[in-house]
């Protein structure tokens, strides 16, 4: 006890204490209440009401200071999580590292957090330091300290529409800047994925990362790798679909930090034909985002990781295996290695798999099984991930040409179409009728294993 109050106050003593805000009046920044979502405007005129502070924080106000449209809202509150969930019939408590609570308006979700201390002696922490439980409440002023970076430590009164600034963020926005507050190299430590987040900031405002900020970066990067796994996958997801995934990627090559978090990033970055894969596959990604279109997550790891499953397929059919079984040990490799690091959900994962291993049948265009393909589930995925290997290169262009002109056709035009089987291409074998009756579409996907395999044509 003794030990924690003299660490307490010699922490106090050593640093100045929080600073007041400096108060920026609404015809400064020109944000009215109207600006802000629904559900973030009833949430704090809720709390309020109910007699507690209640401000917009983090990437919404710095998005509407740059004025782009905030993809959800943050609130900041005195109240505790229970007092908050009190206030919001339809509210629910969620965390465990750090307490919050989810309140609902329509289908638009506001987190509300509380005021919190910042990070220190007091947290527990593991042995490099890495805060593990952060529920030390605190003061307001408390809580811009320690928030990552100060342009995210910036806060909205939708009561009297002005902003408050604790940290210096309004000047670092002018001059461009993502600076973390505090101490470099102990707000990483405290928690590795400010340095993710700093390359996320950057890349989206396009901003530079501060030269202090930048700094330890490369030299404290693999303490990511203590990151838990589904906390990373959070974050990349988050950089993934920020609307800069490509400029984000390339920036955390040139901070060191893709070792080891994507496994093979490196190694996929440094191949000439990954590399135009994934940047073609991040630009997409990125054009749908500017053009508020919805994005596959599983699609958009399956382009990921896809040369790593290709150079893993290829290595073991060098050695013997059939193309098909190579390709599926390889994907359960790669995935396996994958989700040690970063924990890409099941449910995305059953669909990567599904990407990749319908790829062969793509490769196949007499007979049914084209007509098969077309009337799977996973057709339009495959399809557009098809689209992509032509456009990189990995296959020809004439293919993927192909499937467009048979979609595009009637019945007859796809017969037409058809291409005759080549002389060593095994004609389909006859399926043993079941007693039930025709065979689906599903159950073509026998023919898998007739197919040249995906392997033989790359690299
Ligand atoms: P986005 O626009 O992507 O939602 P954001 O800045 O709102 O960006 P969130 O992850 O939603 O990011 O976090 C909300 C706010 O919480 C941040 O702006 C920051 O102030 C604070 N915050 C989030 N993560 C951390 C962290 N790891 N360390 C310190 N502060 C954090
Ligand atoms: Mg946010």
């Amino acid at each position: 006890m003794i030990k924690k109050f003299i660490r307490r106050v010699l922490r106090l003593g050593s640093t100045p204490g929080p600073a007041a805000p400096v108060v920026i009046p609404v015809k400064k920044h020109g944000i009215r209440r109207e600006a802000l979502s629904n559900a973030a405007r009833r949430t704090c005129d809720g709390l309020h009401q109910a007699g507690f502070q209640a401000y917009v924080v983090g990437g919404a106000v710095r998005d509407l200071l740059l004025g782009l449209k905030p993809k959800d809202y943050d609130v900041a509150t005195d109240a505790h999580p229970e007092q908050v969930h009190r206030v919001f019939r339809r509210s629910r408590l969620i965390g465990r590292r750090f307490k919050l609570v989810h309140v609902m308006f329509g289908d638009e979700t506001v987190e509300v957090s509380t005021f919190r201390a910042p990070g220190g002696s007091e947290h527990a922490v593991d042995e490099h330091g890495r805060v593990l439980r952060d529920n030390v409440f605190g003061t307001r002023e408390e809580d811009a300290e320690r928030r990552d970076f100060t342009l995210n430590a910036l806060y909205y009164d939708p009561h009297t529409e002005s902003v408050l600034d604790f940290q210096n963020g309004l000047a670092d926005m002018r001059k461009k800047l993502v600076r973390i507050i505090g101490n470099p190299n102990e707000r990483y430590r405290e928690d590795p994925v400010r340095m993710l987040r700093a390359v996320r900031f950057a890349a989206k405002t396009g901003f530079a990362i501060e030269a202090r900020t930048k700094a330890p970066i490369r030299a404290l990067a693999e303490l990511i790798g203590n990151v838990p796994p589904a906390r990373l996958f959070d974050e990349m997801l988050k950089l993934l679909l920020s609307g800069h995934a490509r400029e984000a990627i390339q920036q955390l090559r040139r901070e060191g930090l893709h070792h080891g978090l994507l496994p093979m990033l490196d190694v996929i970055l440094e191949q000439p034909m990954g590399e135009r894969f994934v940047s073609l596959a991040l630009e997409q990604t990125d054009l749908r985002v500017s053009q508020e279109k919805s994005v596959s997550p599983a699609f958009l790891f399956a382009t990921l990781l896809w040369h790593e499953v290709l150079s893993g397929a290829k290595t073991l059919q060098d050695k013997g295996e059939r193309p098909m079984a190579a390709l599926n040990i390889a994907m359960d490799e790669v995935l396996a290695r994958q989700t040690d690091k970063i924990a890409i959900p099941r449910r995305y994962t059953a669909v990567m798999k599904e990407i990749w291993a319908c790829q062969p049948r793509y490769e196949q265009r007499s007979g049914r099984r084209p007509f098969a393909l077309l009337a799977s589930e996973r057709f339009r995925a495959g399809y557009d991930f098809l689209v992509l290997r032509a456009a990189s290169g990995e296959v020809d262009a004439e293919l993927a040409q192909w499937w467009e002109r048979f979609q595009e056709t009637d019945e007859d035009g796809r017969a037409a179409i058809l291409v005759a089987p080549t002389t060593g291409e095994r004609k389909p074998r006859r399926r043993r009728r079941r007693k039930s009756g025709a065979a689906t579409a599903e159950g073509s996907s026998g023919a898998n294993e007739d197919a040249g395999g995906v392997a033989g044509g790359t690299q």
